[in-house]
């Protein structure tokens, strides 16, 4: 296997795990479409028995997504709930978790409506302040779970802080980095354990695939969730394995556009007068800001903002009348899109929580895609005017 560790990050993104096919050349890796492997004798196989377990072509972008995440192990799920499923089945009953308040509808989803019933208990609070967290932290806390950028409100959660404060107290740190991507982001090196992706998201990048990963360098860990991936059996097949594989050879590309875009659009409704917050951690006066300087490449094309006398009509009005962006779920995809998160993504949570989180009835989300940005600018002045 070619050895691409000391690459930069889009080479690494073109031929980590990857090398020509050995029978034929081929340089694409092939989709390995089976579902068992013949043995010589009983046991005597080349380190693939069964598909559940193992996949060449899963293999290959396991070991894609690890290096560009700095990390030794990567294990690829059927979604990216899949993958927290999978952390969070580290837990026993009666273990805590300390999570933030503004957290991917479906995570918070599973957290209360499942987990919850099996005695797991989930403390939601606002992380911006490490010292909060601690305050929170009990004999029986085994995990810190968090999101930054936090999707819709952006809020940006100190990694490294979090990581260190996780490591004194003997935490497992896992953090959702689907929205930075492993392009602006890399939790590893500034100390967690556990990194979670939805790969729908940016790492596949075409709208085409529902994948997840989990990456980690601690032997341990590897081993409890490459147990708990083959035995729950969350494992995505060889076809979707490929075309995630393709996506991320743009990888690197697609984000420059992202953010160089995503910067334009923020800019563009900055003060703009219908607009009352807007949510985008990439300016100076941006809560947040220098956290994410810190610990971001840059700022990614993910924004949110609200309207003022936040009517949820105006909100639909907006949202339906875009020609360029669509409305739908999901994000990090070529193609722009819009989203009403409370009626959509975050529809899962109370009323009441949502409006403490900033997820009022008038916010809209975009997923700024790559398309021209005078066409995106254009349509969000038509949409808004
Ligand atoms: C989409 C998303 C998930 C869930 O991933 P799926 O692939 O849809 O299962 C988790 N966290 C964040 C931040 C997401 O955006």
């Amino acid at each position: 296997m070619k050895d691409t560790k000391n690459y930069g990050f889009g080479t690494k993104a073109i031929h980590a795990g990857q090398e020509p096919d050995p029978t034929t050349g081929a340089i694409m890796t092939p989709i390995y479409q089976t579902s068992t492997y013949t043995q010589a004798s009983p046991g005597n196989h080349k380190g693939y028995a069964y598909a559940r377990g193992k996949n060449p072509t899963r293999s290959a972008l396991e070991k894609c997504i690890a290096e560009l995440e700095g990390a030794k192990y990567g294990l690829c799920f059927s979604s990216g709930m899949g993958a927290t499923d999978a952390v969070v089945k580290l837990l026993r009953p009666g273990d805590e978790v300390i999570t933030g308040d503004d957290l991917y509808g479906g995570t918070f989803r599973m957290f209360t409506k499942v987990f919850a019933n099996f005695g797991i208990k989930f403390l939601f609070i606002d992380m911006k302040d490490v010292n909060n967290i601690k305050k929170h932290i009990t004999d029986k806390t085994k995990m810190i779970w968090l999101e930054t950028p936090t999707n819709p409100t952006m809020q940006i959660i100190d990694i490294e802080a979090c990581a260190k404060l996780a490591k004194e107290h003997n935490i497992i740190c896992a953090v959702d980095n689907t929205f930075a991507s492993p392009y602006l982001q890399n939790p590893l090196a500034l100390g967690a354990d556990i990194v979670m992706h939805s790969v729908t998201k940016y790492l596949g990048g075409h709208s085409d695939v529902i994948m997840g990963a989990l990456c980690m360098s601690n032997d341990e860990l590897y081993n409890q969730l490459a147990f708990i991936h083959n035995s729950c059996g969350a494992t995505p097949g060889p076809m979707d394995s490929f075309l995630v594989l393709r996506g991320i050879k743009t990888l690197h590309i697609r984000m420059e556009r992202h953010c160089s875009n995503g910067r334009k659009v923020a800019e563009f409704l900055k003060g703009h007068p219908k607009i009352d917050k807007l949510y985008w951690p990439g300016f100076p006066d941006s809560e947040g800001y220098s956290i994410a300087k810190k610990q971001m490449k840059d700022f990614g094309g993910m924004i949110s903002f609200s309207l003022k006398g936040n009517s949820q009509e105006e909100a639909f009005k907006i949202a339906s009348s875009m020609k360029v962006f669509s409305l739908a779920e999901s994000l990090g995809g070529v193609e722009s899109l819009i989203n009403h998160p409370a009626s959509m993504t975050h529809a899962s949570i109370p009323k009441e929580e949502r409006d403490k989180a900033g997820v009022v009835q008038s916010l809209l989300r975009l997923s700024v895609g790559i398309e021209d940005i005078d066409d995106l600018i254009a349509d969000l002045k038509q949409a808004l005017s």
